[in-house]
């Protein structure tokens, strides 16, 4: 239901709490949150209220990337396993998702015979065991985004990081993802009031883009990897 994602100098775990807790508005049964720091990437997720990520948390996970998600169930009840973010077999790619993945059954499959191993019942789980795969196959993340994205049936915007690199990678079909610009650091929401109190900047992706953002830079290319030309606007939000 919602998503937020932080790249930047500094921490990132309060900015994505403050981020779920304003998109609370949407409504949503589960929240979670994953950052990396170089040391792996620590998820931290519960069904209920960010009130009650916040009470699991002792202390903030450090970590100046990071992505985190309210979740509105569609596959699967609301339960901690099926609270986003969502990782592959060995942890090592995190994933937050919104929408539905219509072909989720057949490529679940297709990945378990591969010897991918599952903890929850959503749709969503496929997204980084197939980034994972296509990681192993190509050596390069961007590249087995692209592909990952490629495979999906249905309707997604999806965030992912994956541990020892320093970037947040995203891309959306059918459901909104817009991008943060502040001076030093970088957000991707699926709604700007996520991250109104850090900046009014803003470029609304479209449906094919895929997002790559590093400590200092960010790129949109579509699904071949070929950059694609989105302006910046500046939000006049009247809540
Ligand atoms: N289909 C996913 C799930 O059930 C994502 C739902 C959402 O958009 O929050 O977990």
């Amino acid at each position: 239901c919602g998503i937020i994602a932080r790249i930047g100098h500094g921490d990132a775990a309060d900015t994505l709490l403050s981020g779920l807790e304003n998109l609370e508005y949407r409504g949503y049964d589960s929240a979670g949150i994953a950052v990396q720091n170089g040391s792996g990437v620590k998820v931290h997720k519960c069904s209920g209220e960010v009130s009650d990520l916040k009470s699991t948390l002792s202390g903030r996970p450090n970590g100046n990337m990071g992505i985190g998600h309210t979740r509105w169930s569609t596959h699967g009840p609301p339960t901690d396993e099926n609270a986003h973010p969502h990782t592959d077999t060995v942890g090592d790619v995190a994933v937050v998702h919104n929408g539905v993945i219509d072909n989720y059954d057949e490529l679940k499959a297709d990945l378990k015979a591969k010897g991918h191993e599952f903890e929850s019942d959503t749709d969503t789980e496929v997204i980084p065991h197939l980034i994972d795969e296509y990681r192993e196959k190509t050596g390069n993340t961007e590249l087995a985004v692209q592909r990952a994205v490629d495979t999906l049936e249905g309707s997604y915007a999806i965030a992912a990081i994956v541990d020892g690199e320093e970037a947040v990678y995203a891309a959306r079909k059918g459901s909104p993802l817009v991008l943060g610009l502040d001076d030093e650091e970088w957000f991707l929401a699926s709604d700007v009031p996520a991250f109104l109190d850090h900046t009014e900047d803003v470029i609304y992706l479209e449906d094919g883009d895929l997002v790559v953002l590093e400590p200092d830079s960010y790129r949109i290319t579509d699904l071949e990897g070929q950059p694609v030309d989105r302006s910046v606007d500046t939000v006049d939000w009247d809540p």
